[in-house]
């Protein structure tokens, strides 16, 4: 039997676990993807596999003094952007509503030490700095990026796990 949830974005039907090659926008964050989802078919509803089962409510490290709860914008006029990766919350997030603090719930996901194949040897941590060049693709790294301390090496968290993550790799522009 394929997994079923509920989700409080889509409150009407079960949502069903399903893979497909084909992507597809996901319907709570706003953002691609591919691969594993979860889908209504009577409304044609999908959310990533992360944004469907990720918690209501959390507590993370880059936000050490309150816990995020995972809501959904619906007041077009209150633009916000994601604190970590500084790309615009399109639709859900998970929020502090007294610091006015907001991330991507697939953002929230990733993990604050990897290893990686990009850099191998090392273990490179989540953590904010000031802008640096990507080792990956040579675009600035705004704010949060994954980092070996010893090496100097900045990567974007696009760069290490791709459109997986859910966000747009930051082009210049003007
Ligand atoms: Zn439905
Ligand atoms: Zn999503
Ligand atoms: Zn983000
Ligand atoms: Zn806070
Ligand atoms: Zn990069
Ligand atoms: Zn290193």
């Amino acid at each position: 039997m394929p997994k079923k949830i509920t989700h409080f974005t889509h409150p009407k039907h079960p949502l069903v676990q399903t893979l497909i090659d084909r992507r597809f926008k996901c319907d709570g964050c706003k953002y691609p993807g591919s691969g594993l989802r979860y889908y209504c078919d009577i409304f044609d509803f999908v959310l990533h596999d992360r944004c469907a089962t990720c918690p209501p409510a959390l507590h993370i490290f880059a936000h050490p003094l309150h816990p995020l709860t995972q809501v959904a914008r619906t007041d077009p006029a209150d633009p916000r952007v994601c604190d970590l990766c500084r790309e615009p919350v399109r639709r859900t997030s998970y929020r502090c509503v007294a610091c006015g603090f907001d991330l991507h719930p697939l953002c929230a996901m990733l993990p604050p030490t990897v290893e990686a194949e990009l850099h191998s040897g090392h273990a490179l941590s989540l953590v904010p700095a000031i802008p640096q060049p990507c080792s990956a693709c040579g675009e600035v790294c705004l704010v949060w990026r994954y980092r070996c301390i010893p090496c100097k090496v900045n990567l974007h968290p696009q760069c290490l796990f791709g459109w997986q993550v859910g966000m747009k790799k930051t082009t210049h522009r003007g």
